[in-house]
């Protein structure tokens, strides 16, 4: 048999409903054929038997006749022998004679009306017609006996033979009947066990039928069921690959494909949660690894790492702003691809940054693709990730690929994190910085403040390390504020913080002490090395003076030197001393401290910055 035949047979994809529905219909026509041959059988019984009844009455009827017929020949004979009867029991041999006609007519009148078979019709009729010869025979010679037995008696003859034509006609005809009655008896008989035979083969051919269709269609359900069974075993054990191929249309197929869409989303939620997992994997990778860049450069770095791990053969960038927000440069770039080298100049002309969000462009060639991807060579994916920081536009994170082959959500959804990333720790480096800028420099020169200058030279003595400090001062610099105004004299300030920068090597402190005083730190230098260095900041300021447009000043110098005293405020002390007498020496000059001439020093620095007097006292 045909594959195709047994799945035809089994029932595949005919629905539940329609199975049992079968089943239904075979079992109402079992019922029917059941009912149908029981009524068949009970039928023919039922005529077997109506048929014995009726032989049996018309075998009783023949039984009446033939007891009239003898009553009537009797009556006959009673008549021919009337001779010596009074005239009554002549009357009452007449009306026996006629009641006894009358009934042996009304016996063959009901059995004229009985539906005989068509075999004893025939017979019937002829007993009948004899019947009938012999009535009007003793009627006739019955009545002419009782009035004239002798003229009666020439009938005789002929009434005798009526009398036996009508006795042989009767046997016959009981004979039939008894036989008749014997085979209607059998008939019965048989029909009985007829119908008992056909009921018990029509419940057990309609039993096994049945139970064959019922164990067929339960069995093609539950074989339909075991493979949806298996498959959704396979799947509450994890394996959300299997699938059913039950292809079929019934409830059965329905609950297959049911399982198989679960089994779809169930792979899609997990495969989106792997997703995330790695994102949030990478994420906090990254976080952790920006957490140890101290610097904007160390950062960089660990972004050009984080680009490799995104995707190790797309080239991509990082342009970031400088700090006045106008210009995109190439901070870092893939370690492996290099950088795809996006021409964007300044934040707001990249559209991811106008957006805030990022942009993916699958073909630089589409109509709404950014123009800075063209005139790449060959045409390019792209995708943008704004870099900011607290709502401030730091840059861009820029990616490219093949056409067509933009990176994928999950890469996308990286590079989304490491926009983000990137730009809070540099973000928050830079901000760092500005405070340390903040607190270590003076705002309006940009020299190291006071602060600073103490710790840098508390760290030298620490380390046992000469230095020469100096004290410097603008002369008469009230005057240039009053004459000039404030603004000349704050760019004085800066004039001479430049000429300081430019003067000293770059292990040098130059630091703003306060107003117009500076002092300046220079490690591993002796004193007189320290009045050369002033004498070239006096040179450079006169030099500066002669080609910037500022108000001309001059500026007094205080030295000493770490050997004339063992802590750093004495040092400070002797210096100002210094200044003090070169102020009074008519300024524009340096003199070498001398630790005999420290109360004097003292004595100026009381006036001019009591508040500085109080650090000092407290830190003694
Ligand atoms: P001397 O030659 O004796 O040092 O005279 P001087 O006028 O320079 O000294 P004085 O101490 O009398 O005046 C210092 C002036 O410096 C007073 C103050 O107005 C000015 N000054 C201090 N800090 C600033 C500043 O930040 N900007 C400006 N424009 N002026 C300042
Ligand atoms: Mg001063
Ligand atoms: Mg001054």
């Amino acid at each position: 048999m045909s594959s195709a035949v047994v799945e035809r047979l089994s029932f595949r994809g005919t629905s539940v409903g329609a199975r049992l529905m079968l089943m239904n219909a075979f079992l109402m026509l079992a019922l029917g054929v059941v009912s149908v041959v029981t009524w068949r059988a009970l039928d023919e019984q039922g005529r077997a038997m109506s048929d014995l009844a009726l032989i049996s009455k018309v075998a009783r009827y023949h039984q009446d006749a033939d007891m009239l017929h003898a009553t009537l020949r009797a009556d006959v004979n009673g008549a021919l022998a009337s001779a010596q009867l009074s005239g009554a029991e002549r009357e009452a041999l007449e009306r026996s004679i006629d009641e006894n006609a009358m009934d042996l007519r009304r016996d063959l009148q009901a059995l004229d009306k009985l539906p005989l078979p068509p075999d004893l019709t025939e017979s019937q009729q002829k007993v009948r017609r004899i019947a009938e010869a012999f009535l009007s025979r003793a009627v006739e010679i019955g009545r002419l006996a009782i009035r004239d037995p002798r003229g009666a008696a020439p009938l005789l003859p002929a009434f005798n033979e009526s009398i036996d034509s009508l006795r042989q006609a009767i046997d016959a005809q009981t004979q039939l009947l008894s036989q008749r009655l014997v085979k209607s008896n059998d008939d019965a008989a048989s029909a009985a066990y007829d119908a008992k035979r056909w009921i018990v083969w029509a419940f057990v051919i309609a039993g096994i039928g049945i139970g064959l269709l019922v164990a067929f269609v339960s069995a093609s359900i539950r074989s339909s069921l075991r493979h949806v069974r298996d498959v959704a075993h396979a799947m509450a054990a994890g394996d959300l690959q299997v699938r059913s191929s039950d292809a079929t249309r019934d409830e059965i197929g329905q609950l297959a494909r049911a399982l198989n869409s679960m089994a779809d989303s169930l792979s899609g939620m997990i495969l989106k949660l792997r997703a995330d997992a790695d994102r949030d994997a990478f994420g906090t990778q990254l976080v952790e690894a920006l957490e140890m860049a101290d610097t904007e450069e160390e950062a960089h770095e660990t972004i050009a790492r984080a680009m490799n791990a995104i995707d190790e053969d797309r080239p991509m960038e990082l342009l970031i702003a400088d700090s006045s927000r106008a210009h995109l440069e190439r901070a870092t770039a893939h370690p492996c691809a290099g950088a795809p080298g996006c021409g964007v100049e300044s934040p707001f002309s990249c559209v991811a940054v106008r957006r805030g969000n990022p942009v993916t462009f699958a073909d630089s060639e589409a109509l709404n693709a950014c123009a800075r991807l063209r005139g790449r060579g060959a045409p390019i994916s792209a995708v943008c990730v704004p870099v900011s920081f607290m709502g401030r536009s730091l840059g861009v994170l820029h990616v490219a690929g093949r056409q067509g082959e933009p990176p994928t959500p999950l890469q996308v959804a990286q590079l989304t994190t490491l926009g983000i990333q990137a730009g809070a720790r540099i973000g928050t480096v830079r901000a760092f910085q500005r405070t340390q800028r903040q607190a270590t420099t003076d705002s309006l020169t940009g020299l190291y403040n006071r602060r600073t200058l103490e710790e840098r030279a508390r760290g030298l003595m620490t380390d046992g390390v000469s230095y020469a400090v100096v004290i410097a001062d603008l002369d008469h610099f009230k005057r240039l504020n009053d004459t000039r105004g404030h603004e000349a004299g704050d760019n004085a300030l800066r004039q001479f913080a430049d000429v300081l920068r430019r003067a000293l090597r770059g292990d040098d402190t130059p630091a703003r002490w306060g107003g117009e005083e500076f002092v300046l730190l220079l490690p591993q230098t002796a004193a007189s090395a320290a009045l050369e260095v002033v004498e070239r900041i006096r040179a450079l300021l006169a030099e500066a003076q002669l080609v910037a447009d500022t108000p001309a000043f001059t500026a007094s110098f205080g030295v000493a030197h770490s050997s004339m005293a063992s802590r750093f405020e004495q040092l400070v002390r002797i210096a100002d001393d210094a200044l003090y007498r070169a102020k009074e020496g008519g300024r524009d000059r340096a003199v070498l401290g001398d630790p005999a001439h420290v109360e004097p020093a003292m004595r100026r620095r009381e006036v001019e910055h009591p508040a500085a007097m109080d650090i000092e006292r407290i830190a003694r």
